[in-house]
């Protein structure tokens, strides 16, 4: 409804430029926020997270509501020759455990399985909320850059194993379960099928220190760990 006096099109110009000072201003704050932390982190030079194994780059620092965000995040595209895809914005202290759980079980589980794992399809890496969905509660440690989902592999003849279907058949089942059960012990929690009803299509990797890890052999029905 034009008000009195204005023509429509003078309206809609005005509107566009308070848009426009609004973004402006909006990218002002950024750039100002990325003043101190961000702009040193991007200038970083030398290997991602100083582990040649990781291929990505340096991202601004995701700001997070309460007590999510990455202050030093990175977008890992590969480690050691595995795609990531999407590649996910991690902290570095998720990527390094993936490289060495990538490079100490997955690659050689797979490769004695007959065909070298070449990627993995990521469920979901860094989101602001709470454990299992819930909007109450302690924060997940996708909050904070430090857990992924992973919900297929990928192999190098082009076949795929995706966790939902693999779990338990005879084409994935021991293969993934052995990728699964000894990826404990390099992240403090590692849930899948068999941990709770929110992991039936995927495993969930996180490197918050724990006092002690919550590992496969964990497993009860009346546990509940945080994904
Ligand atoms: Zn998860």
């Amino acid at each position: 409804m034009p008000r009195p006096g204005k023509a429509a099109p003078e309206i809609a110009g005005e509107l566009a430029e308070r848009i426009a000072a609004a973004l402006d201003a909006g990218a002002a704050q950024q750039a100002a926020a990325l003043s101190t932390v961000g702009r040193l982190w991007l200038s970083e030079a030398g290997p991602l997270c100083g582990d040649a194994r990781i291929e990505g780059e340096r991202v601004a620092p995701v700001p997070g509501e309460g007590e999510c965000g990455i202050d030093r995040p990175v977008r890992v595209d590969r480690i050691a020759g595995v795609a990531f895809d999407p590649p996910p914005v991690l902290d570095c202290r998720l990527a390094t455990g993936l490289a060495q759980w990538i490079t100490a079980t997955a690659t050689p589980l797979f490769a004695a399985d007959g065909a070298a794992l070449a990627g993995l399809g990521i469920a979901g890496g860094y989101v602001c909320r709470g454990v299992n969905y819930s909007e109450e509660g302690r924060i997940s440690e996708h909050g904070r850059g430090m857990a992924i989902d992973i919900a297929r592999f990928e192999r190098a003849d082009g076949s795929t194993i995706a966790v939902l279907d693999g779990w338990g058949s005879e084409g994935g089942g021991d293969l993934l379960g052995r990728v699964h059960g000894d990826a404990c012990g390099i992240f403090g929690t590692a849930l899948g099928p068999g941990s709770d009803a929110f992991h039936q299509d995927h495993f969930h990797y996180d490197a918050a220190e724990r006092r002690r890890g919550y590992c496969p052999d964990d497993y009860a029905p009346e546990e509940e760990e945080g994904g």
